[in-house]
């Protein structure tokens, strides 16, 4: 299965360091600059998304978010409002290769780029290390198909 976003919204808390808007055109449009690669480009709050975005209470918990992301405490999911006009990072961007889900469906871990994981779940960092972390396997894709049969050993259902 490709990538899908889960909107946690991680990786947007501290987007602010490197999406910074230099204007506001008009009719929700804004020129972005990239902090890190000088690129300029623009963005526009979709209509839908303009109630959450004129809601600016998120930078109090988190003031290096993204300007425009949001987070949605009852839904607990996070909100891009530029989300039809992404600068080209957002696109691009993957968080994980590797998605574990628990029992319920929940996420409990995510492999980043090789094989590091992202863990929310005890039981799973431990299996992590007692079964996982030292794998002797060089392949890759032989690494992971003996993850992924290990895990669901455990219970986990893994989505990559
Ligand atoms: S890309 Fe990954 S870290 Fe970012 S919101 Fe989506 S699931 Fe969360
Ligand atoms: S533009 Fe959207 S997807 Fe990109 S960092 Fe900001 S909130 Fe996240």
């Amino acid at each position: 299965m490709p990538f899908y976003c889960q909107q946690c919204g991680e990786c947007c808390t501290e987007m602010g360091y490197v999406h910074v808007i230099k204007a506001a055109c008009g009719n929700q449009e804004y020129l972005i600059r990239n902090e890190y690669t000088g690129e300029v480009t623009r963005s526009r709050v979709a209509d839908r998304m303009l109630y959450r975005f004129q809601d600016r209470s998120i930078f109090d918990r988190w003031p290096h978010a993204c300007p425009f992301f949001r987070y949605d405490d009852a839904e607990r999911k996070g909100y891009c409002t530029v989300y039809p006009t992404w600068p080209e990072i957002c696109l691009e961007y993957r968080c994980w290769r590797l998605l574990i889900l628990d029992a319920r469906g929940r996420r409990a871990g995510r492999v980043m780029t090789g094989t590091y994981l992202a863990c929310e779940d005890d039981i799973l960092r431990t299996i992590w290390e007692y079964h996982i972390r030292d794998l002797d396997v060089d392949d890759r894709d032989a690494w992971t198909r003996k993850v992924i049969r290990i895990l669901q050993r455990f219970g986990y259902t893994v989505v990559w």
